[in-house]
This record gives C-alpha cells, sequence and structure tokens, in this order.
C-alpha cells in the first residue's frame, strides 16, 4: 500500500479528531494566560481519551503536550515531557530523524505519514504507524506539529500472512502457481544471452488412488515430504512450486539442459520410500522438461512445452522423464485437421482392430478378448489410439467411430463362428459420448440380430468417469444390457474418481485392475495395498477381477496369491490380428 493511499485513509478516519485537535493546539501554543490551566485540563482529558500515542510540539520540536498512552509508553508522567524534545526521549540518529519529519511537515505544511519498524530492548520486534501534521494560528502560520502514533504490529502481521497466502501454498508452504509464474516471467526477462532455465513439471503417478485408498492425511503427509525434498534438491538455485493437488514444478538453471544432473535426480528423489503412519510407500512421478529458449521464450509457453513433455512421459508408463520435443507441436497441427482425416481414414479403410487376449492364468485358457482400435495413416504411420479417442471425443465423431467398431467386432465374432471356432467373449471400450446416445442399445439389439448373435458374446469396457456421471440414461442403457447378456466391466479401475459409491448402483460384472498398479507390484508395497483394497472390494460386491499391463512372471504370481487369476498384457500376447488370435495356444479352437 502506497503511503498516500494509507494517508488518505487514516487522514478520514482521523479528520475529526485531527479538526478539534488542531483547534485546541493552535489555543495552547498561543498560551493566553488565565484560561490556560482550564483548557489545559480539558485538552488533556481530551487526548488521553484517544488510545494512540498523541503529542503536539511547538516550532522547535518542544513537547508542549502528551497523552497518558504516551507517558505509559516511556514510563514518565506527563509533565515530565514538556519542554523536552525527541533527542531526551530516543537515541540520537532516532531523534534526529523525527525532528527531521517535524521540520518537512512545517516546511511543506502539509501531513506526513511513516510506518517504522521498532526492535525492542529484549529483540521484540513491533511496527509504530505515525502520523503527523502541521498546526496553523488563527493567522496561518504554522506554529508546530500535532503526531500521532499507533501499534499496527498485528496489522503487519495479518498483512504478512495474507501476502503470503497469496504466495504460498497453504500445505507444503511451497510457491503457488501464480507466485511461480509472476517470478518466472521476471527471471526470464533478467537472463541474458546464453543462459538457460529449465522448467521441470512433475505429476506424481496414481496418487489420486493413494489418497483414497489410505486417506488423505497420508497424502498430506506424503505430500509434505515431497515438497521438502523437491526444495533441497533445489536449493538456493531455483523454485520450486505446487500447482494443485499432486503436480509440482521446478525452475532451475542449468548446464547441458535438459541432461542436467539436477533434472536426473529427480526421479530417485521421488522413489526414496517414504515412512508414513508405519506404512512404507514409495510414489513414483511422471516428469516434463522444457528448457529456455531452446523450447519457448515465455513463462506460459514454456510450462505448456513441460506439460506436453510430461504427458507424453505418462504414456511410456510410471515414473519416466520426458523432454520437450519440437514434433509435439506438429500434433497440434494434425488436431487441426482432424475431423477430415478422420473420415478420411473411415472412408478409405485407413482403420482397422487388433484383439488382445484375457488369460486365465490357473487354466491358461482364454477367457476374453479386447478389441483395440488402429489407425494405419499414410503418412504418420502407425496412430494410437491414446492420440486419436480423445479428439474423436472432442468433435463427436467417437458416435461413428464406436459404431464402426462394433459392427466390425460382431462381423469378426460371426466369421470365427462360421469357420468352426467358439471365440470367447470380446470386450468393445466405450467412450460416454456412446453410451448418452438414446439409440445406443437398439443398434446394438439391431447389430446383433444382423449377424445373428447372442448377447452372451460382448462386454463393453467403461472408464470410471463415464460411470460417475449421474444420468438416467446410463442407468437405463446399463439395465438394458444386462437383460441381453451382454457384460459391462470398469476400465482402468482406481486412475479416476475412485468414488467407489458409483459401483454399488451399478450392476457392474468386473473390474479392470489398471495397469499402473500392477506394474511392477511386486516391488512396490503401497501398490500391493492398493491392489488387495480392490481386490477386496470388488469381491464384496460380487465382481470378477481382471489385471490388465501384466508383463512380468513376477506380476502374475503376486496376481495368483491374491487370487486374481484372469490377465490381460504383453506377458500373455500384445494386442494381434484376428488371424494372429487363432494362433494362439490359449485359442478354443474345436
Ligand atoms: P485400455 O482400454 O486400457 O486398453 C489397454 C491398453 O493397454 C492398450 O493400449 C493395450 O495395447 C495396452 N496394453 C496391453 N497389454 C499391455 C502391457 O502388458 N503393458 C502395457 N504397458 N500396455 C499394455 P492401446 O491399444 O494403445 O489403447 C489405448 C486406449 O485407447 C485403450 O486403453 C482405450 O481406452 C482406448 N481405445 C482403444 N480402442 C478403443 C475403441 O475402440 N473405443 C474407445 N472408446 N476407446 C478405445
Ligand atoms: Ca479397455
Ligand atoms: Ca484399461
Amino acid at each position: 500500500m502506497s503511503d498516500s493511499g494509507s494517508l488518505g485513509l487514516v487522514l478520514l478516519g482521523g479528520a475529526l479528531l485531527w479538526a478539534v485537535i488542531a483547534s485546541i493546539t493552535a489555543v495552547v501554543l498561543q498560551r493566553r494566560a488565565r484560561s490556560d490551566r482550564i483548557q489545559q485540563s480539558h485538552l488533556q482529558a481530551l487526548v488521553d481519551s484517544i488510545p494512540d500515542l498523541t503529542w503536539i510540539k511547538d516550532r522547535e520540536s518542544r513537547f508542549l503536550l502528551v497523552n497518558r498512552q504516551f507517558s505509559r509508553a516511556f514510563d514518565q508522567p506527563v509533565t515530565w515531557f514538556i519542554g523536552k524534545s525527541d533527542l531526551d526521549l530516543s537515541e540520537r540518529d532516532q531523534a534526529l530523524a523525527y525532528l527531521e519529519d517535524d521540520r518537512q511537515v512545517m516546511a511543506d505544511q502539509s501531513p506526513l505519514i511513516r510506518q517504522e519498524h521498532i526492535t525492542g530492548d529484549s529483540g521484540s520486534v513491533a511496527w509504530a504507524e505515525t502520523i503527523k501534521v502541521p498546526v496553523f494560528s488563527p493567522q496561518g502560520d504554522v506554529v508546530g506539529t500535532a503526531g500521532m502514533a499507533r501499534d499496527i504490529t498485528e496489522r503487519k502481521k495479518a498483512e504478512a500472512r495474507i501476502e503470503y497466502l497469496a504466495h504460498h501454498d497453504p500445505l507444503t508452504g511451497l510457491l503457488n502457481r501464480r507466485r511461480l509464474e509472476v517470478l518466472g516471467e521476471e527471471h526470464l526477462s533478467a537472463l541474458t544471452d546464453g543462459e538457460q532455465l529449465a522448467l521441470i513439471f512433475i505429476d506424481l503417478d496414481n496418487f489420486k488412488s493413494l489418497n483414497d485408498t489410505l486417506g488423505h492425511r497420508l497424502g498430506d503427509e506424503a505430500l509434505v515430504t515431497l515438497s521438502e525434498r523437491l526444495r533441497a534438491l533445489v536449493g538456493q538455485q531455483g523454485w520450486v512450486a505446487r500447482f494443485g493437488g499432486d503436480e509440482f514444478v521446478l525452475l532451475a538453471p542449468g548446464e547441458d539442459l535438459p541432461l542436467d544432473d539436477l533434472v536426473q535426480r529427480i526421479p530417485d528423489t521421488i522413489a526414496v520410500p517414504l515412512e508414513i503412519s508405519g506404512f512404507r510407500l514409495q510414489l513414483t512421478a511422471s516428469v516434463g522438461v522444457s528448457v529456455f529458449p531452446r523450447d519457448a521464450d515465455n513463462f506460459d509457453d514454456l510450462l505448456r512445452c513441460a506439460d506436453l513433455a510430461m504427458y507424453q512421459a505418462k504414456r511410456q508408463g510410471p515414473g519416466q522423464v520426458g523432454t520437450y520435443n519440437a514434433s509435439f507441436s506438429h500434433q497440434s497441427l494434425f488436431r487441426l485437421s482432424f475431423r477430415q482425416t478422420l473420415q478420411d481414414a473411415l472412408d478409405n479403410d485407413q482403420l482397422f482392430l487388433e484383439y488382445q487376449p484375457k488369460i486365465d492364468h490357473s487354466t491358461q485358457r482364454m477367457t476374453g478378448l479386447e478389441a483395440l482400435l488402429r489407425w494405419q495413416h499414410p503418412e504418420r504411420g502407425l496412430i494410437s489410439p491414446v492420440e486419436f479417442i480423445p479428439l474423436a471425443e472432442q468433435t463427436g465423431q467417437i458416435v461413428k467411430l464406436g459404431d464402426w467398431v462394433l459392427d466390425q467386432v460382431l462381423a469378426q465374432i460371426a466369421t470365427w463362428r462360421q469357420s468352426g471356432s467358439s471365440p470367447p467373449r470380446v470386450a468393445i471400450n466405450l467412450s460416454a459420448l456412446q453410451i448418452h446416445q438414446p439409440s445406443f442399445v437398439d443398434r446394438v439389439e439391431a447389430l446383433l440380430a444382423q449377424y445373428n448373435l447372442p448377447g452372451e458374446v460382448l462386454e463393453f469396457e467403461l472408464t470410471e468417469s463415464t460411470l460417475m456421471e449421474p444420468s438416467p440414461d446410463i442407468n437405463q442403457c446399463v439395465s438394458a444390457l444386462k437383460d441381453m447378456k451382454v457384460l459391462i466391466s470398469v476400465d482402468d479401475f482406481g486412475t479416476g474418481y475412485s468414488n467407489l459409491s458409483y459401483l454399488s448402483r451399478w450392476p457392474i460384472d468386473v473390474l479392470k485392475i489398471d495397469r499402473t498398479f500392477v506394474h511392477r507390484v511386486d516391488e512396490r508395497p503401497e501398490q500391493q495395498l492398493i491392489i488387495r483394497a480392490i481386490i477386496h472390494l470388488a469381491r464384496s460386491l460380487g465382481m470378477a477381477v481382471v489385471a490388465e499391463g501384466v508383463e512380468r512372471i513376477e506380476e502374475i504370481e503376486f496376481l495368483s496369491r491374491e487370487s486374481v487369476h484372469i490377465m490381460q498384457g504383453y506377458y500373455f500376447s500384445p494386442p494381434v490380428l484376428p488371424a494372429e488370435v487363432e494362433q494362439l495356444s490359449y485359442w478354443n479352437a474345436d
């Protein structure tokens, strides 16, 4: 707050009082004989009623009057001060500063406001706000000054607290997003040629599930400990901010960026096991790095680049570090023309399906297949569904795409059956938008009839977020599908909202444990806890459990011990073309 701003406020509040004091002061200063004592005692009573230290001085800065608060502060009777100056009260340097202020007020004939930091004998710190005004005689001459000082220590503390809260995250004490943005901009503009700065975006893997499974208190403790580690890692060289739930951003200068030592040390720093309330947790984070000036020339773009890099890293699995790569922005160009290119893909047979088996490890039989969409783009090559499904959801084209998938899958099942095989149930991934189509169930029914197939051949995988949306349509849709003997499973369980209440609300048959929990579960006690909790929950609700993303024998051993037998993953088979499915040893050929 500027001095003139606060002066305005103070003067507004104290204007009336000052008018009274100033006029009475004029009387005092003129020292009219006889009535002096009466005037003096009235004036004393008046100033004593003011809770702030209050005084009046003559032109030579000698005290003419002080109130009781003032006398208490200096531990002397009120009469003691009369005729004395600040030189008798305060240390010399301080007193001279006060006298200089008086002189200035009289010379400028205008008020002066100061906030002062006072360190007491005991080392205690206090803040005082002093207002000084000139006092005029009835003829308009300056005859002295009047002043008031108040203790604003509490206000200062409150201001400091507000300032702190505005710039920091209350849980971890790290800078908040807004503050980092300001500091980042300032720092970037101060960098000279050749200097680099890395922006490191850190997003904890599966933190949401940990929080929901173990409780928010443990989650908070974990965040606090991690923040301390990150702060220690960065030290004085840079800044650490918490951007939101489980997102941290580091800003650090470095050499040899982005392969700088600091960047490389982040995954290990996070992976050091946490001991919290008897739990031993080992966390991982996905890290994205962008570098100024290589990737962007302003903070916003730098942040976007690091976020993109983090997102790409997360797609590789937990605990990965990704560096911004200019080809990411070519992907944005791809987005622009996406609507048309996807339409072309449908028209020109660029889409096809692969199937990945679900294996019952205890019998080594194939109990199901999952259909996964592929796009063979003429220029870009094979495009991952992770990339184009979200875009198709945004443009609404997922409805058309989903319909194509359904048709293809049923046609494939019919072909298998006609050739004498007994294909297992085939699962299709459904997007929220599809299930919100009022005609969806009718369409499934019509296609089943067209291919002369029973509902038992199909399963739909829905994500938690889809099921979470409170919608009567979904309710009806799910019940109608159940009546047709189509199975419903929850996909990627544990990664989304993990609001468990919906699970009991829907007639869900299968719960698929997300592959991020399965990944190296044998080495990760906290993931074991989560998986056990998920299994327990599923069983208590009468659901079957499928583990996805099974890659290693150790994971299979863990899952088997927990009586999870249905598994899907590269260990058994990657997604493959229909002809290859028939070649798998698990296939039930007649
Ligand atoms: P999802 O439903 O979780 O599919 C499983 C993904 O895990 C597949 O990726 C699969 O290739 C991959 N995967 C299988 N085994 C392993 C393993 O052992 N380790 C690892 N790391 N990954 C494994 P894909 O094919 O890239 O599909 C990605 C996502 O795209 C799917 O995730 C699904 O959400 C979506 N998707 C795919 N096809 C369709 C579709 O037809 N419709 C809709 N709406 N979404 C689809
Ligand atoms: Ca799936
Ligand atoms: Ca999944």
